[in-house]
């Protein structure tokens, strides 16, 4: 039998890098992965695949509706071909994932595809993908299964017309109405994709704004944007009914006056969360406990109630992102290794890949107000930078809210061009504690759209913004 001192079940963003850190720290690992392609839900049917749809989505928006205003014109019909786009799509994914087979052999991870279950708290049973099945022992598990999507007691998923991300992701035909249960995530990334291609598409919110937990102001600035880009809100709707006939979704809700409301559809996208997945690992054989949302329970490190048994990524409690999976993927190897890593959890960056981009780290301002927090709040709207105008992104604003006494940044929220990549930014400065007033006297090129975090600042140190 072979032997391990770390064993990890699930190759996603958590369990490859946890993998990656292991070896590194000089452990004998072995990586369980069920399906035959590595990565996880992040590279397969998640991140990567998602942001090369709305990339090649954005390139087709902008040449339909954008380059004649930049004076190039294009004779003829532009024309989409979507079994082309998804082609390109799985290309993306393939290179990506092979990527991540390169890294394991680098790292002399063994790999093993085959459904991984607990036999007890260090015996891995793997019924192999190719061939029999084979238990390997290990001195320390983790657990880094993952999510699947969630959906509403009576919805039938048949993935064909009442379908998830996963099926979205791989249309082959572009709908002629998407009604999408859900704005958060996943319902903008990929209503946005197919409103650009061409569908209609109607969002239906449970909450009374979209991106509900994100500040108040992003969601108001990309409800505006998305509107004028022809996605249809129904907000405060809430779901009751999902049907199909033939080749016709109806989705039935009840609105804030207590109407009923019926909307018909081609393609109905249930994007309303995900939830933690453990199915078939017989944790119960390890004795290993689950919390009331059934995720694995986990201490501060990241242990479970096994002491040698440990949970990651979106399996556990927490943000359901890849970059958090990956943290807690180095976090706990450390642990193993024994040493004291760390993990601020306030400073993981949420992004939303729509155009503009939607970005956040730290506290939201709703979340001061109920913390009871007094804060400065400055803001500085994207379209008076010179860059902005330049390229045509005039949408959204950077917003830092800082301690009104001590003046440290407590919350960074943006909407705009490039903002997934400006966030940095302002997770750095807050690692770093820094205050809005530092942020104000940091040099930034010019023309940027980081001018718009100084200008930001600016405003929340002293109402003293340059170009406003
Ligand atoms: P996963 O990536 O879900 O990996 C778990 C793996 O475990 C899977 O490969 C599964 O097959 C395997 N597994 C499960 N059970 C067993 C078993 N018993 N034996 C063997 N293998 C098993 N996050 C971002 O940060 N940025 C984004 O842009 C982003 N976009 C997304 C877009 C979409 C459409 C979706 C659905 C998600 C997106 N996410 C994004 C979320 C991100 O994908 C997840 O947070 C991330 O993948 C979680 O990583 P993980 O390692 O915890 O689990
Ligand atoms: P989500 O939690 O982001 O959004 C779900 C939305 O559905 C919420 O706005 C919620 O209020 C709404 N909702 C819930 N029940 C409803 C009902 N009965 N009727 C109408 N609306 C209802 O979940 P998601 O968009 O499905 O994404 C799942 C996970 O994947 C998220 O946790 C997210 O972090 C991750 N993800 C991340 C990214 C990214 O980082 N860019 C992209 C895609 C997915």
């Amino acid at each position: 039998m072979n032997s391990y001192d770390v064993a990890i079940i699930g190759s996603g963003p958590g369990g490859y890098v946890a993998a990656i850190r292991c070896a590194q720290l000089g452990m004998k690992t072995a990586l369980i992965e069920k399906y035959n392609t590595l990565g996880g839900t992040c590279l397969n049917v998640g991140c990567i695949p998602s942001k090369a749809l709305l990339d090649s989505s954005h390139h087709y928006d902008d040449a339909v509706k954008h380059f004649s205003a930049h004076g190039i014109e294009i004779p003829g019909e532009i024309k989409v071909n979507l079994e082309k786009m998804i082609a390109r799509k799985d290309k993306v994914v393939e290179q990506t994932t092979g990527g991540i087979d390169f890294l394991m052999k680098k790292n002399k991870i063994d790999v093993y595809h085959g459904l991984g279950s607990f036999k007890d708290a260090t015996h891995i049973d793997i019924d192999l993908t190719e061939g029999d099945s084979e238990t390997i022992e290990a001195k320390n598990i983790i657990i880094a299964t993952g999510s699947k999507p969630s959906t509403l007691p009576f919805i039938t998923l048949d993935k064909e017309r009442v379908i998830t991300s996963t099926e979205a992701l791989k249309l082959k035909e572009i709908p002629k109405h998407m009604l999408v249960i859900g704005g958060g995530v996943i319902g903008l990334e990929l209503g946005q994709v197919y409103r650009r291609l061409g569908a209609e598409v109607s969002v239906i919110e449970y909450m009374d704004r979209i991106i509900p937990t994100m500040d108040k102001a992003q969601s108001k600035e990309l409800t505006k944007v998305l509107k004028k880009q022809g996605v249809k809100f129904f907000l405060s709707h809430k779901v009751s009914n999902v049907s199909r006939s033939g080749d016709e979704v109806t989705v039935t809700a009840t609105n804030k006056k207590d109407e009923e409301v019926s909307l018909s559809g081609d393609y109905c996208l249930v994007s309303v969360g995900r939830k933690a997945f453990t199915s078939g690992l017989s944790i119960e054989k390890a004795g290993v406990k689950v919390n009331e949302r059934g995720q694995i329970d986990v201490n501060e490190h990241l242990q479970t109630n096994v002491s040698n048994i440990y949970g990651i990524g979106d399996v556990i409690k927490g943000a359901m992102l890849a970059h958090k999976a990956e943290e807690e993927g180095v976090f706990v190897a450390e642990i193993i290794a024994g040493q004291k890593p760390h993990i601020d959890y306030n400073l993981i960056p949420g992004v939303v890949y729509t155009w503009p981009e939607v970005a956040s780290v730290g506290k939201t301002e709703e979340q001061l107000i109920e913390m009871g927090v007094s804060y400065k709040a400055g803001q500085f709207p994207m379209k008076a930078l010179g860059r902005a105008r330049a390229s045509g992104d005039t949408d959204g604003f950077v917003k830092i809210l800082s301690d009104a006494t001590t003046d440290e940044v407590l919350g960074v929220h943006m909407v705009g061009a490039r903002v997934a990549d400006l966030i940095a930014e302002a997770v750095t400065a807050m690692e770093f504690r820094a205050s809005a007033e530092d942020i104000s006297r940091m040099s930034h090129a010019h023309p940027t759209y980081a001018e718009a975090m100084k200008e930001a600042a600016l405003a929340a140190t002293g109402n003293r913004p340059l170009h406003t």
